[in-house]
């Protein structure tokens, strides 16, 4: 089953979703309204698909108005950075059951 990657301005607004085309690309499937799931408490209100993208563009978040590049593949990079981060949190868990450890022994 492809899975799908939510496209997020900076300020966590879903832009819209990605899907893969075949062949390793990309597509993104482009909202005309951009979700705010913190306002709308969680609630996936209807979606209307302005077009679906497969090269570069430029696109401005109609909630906040910011703007974020779209280049086919840049979900690649989020899942990267993600993984950094999960490993991170590990890292920062381990150090906190060691701090845990010490403060048992002393
Ligand atoms: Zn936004």
């Amino acid at each position: 089953m492809d899975e799908l990657r939510v496209f997020k301005c900076d300020n966590g607004h879903v832009l819209g979703v990605v899907q893969r085309s075949g062949k390793g690309l990309r597509s993104l499937l482009l909202y005309r309204y951009a979700i705010n799931y913190e306002a709308d408490q969680g609630a996936i209100p209807d979606v209307d698909v302005l077009a679906i993208v497969d090269s570069a563009i430029e696109i401005r978040c109609s909630v906040c108005e910011c703007k974020r590049a779209w280049v086919p593949g840049e979900d690649e990079l989020e899942r990267i950075v993600s993984r950094q981060q999960r490993h991170r949190v590990e890292r920062e868990g381990n150090n906190c059951s060691i701090m845990k450890m010490e403060g048992v022994t002393v």
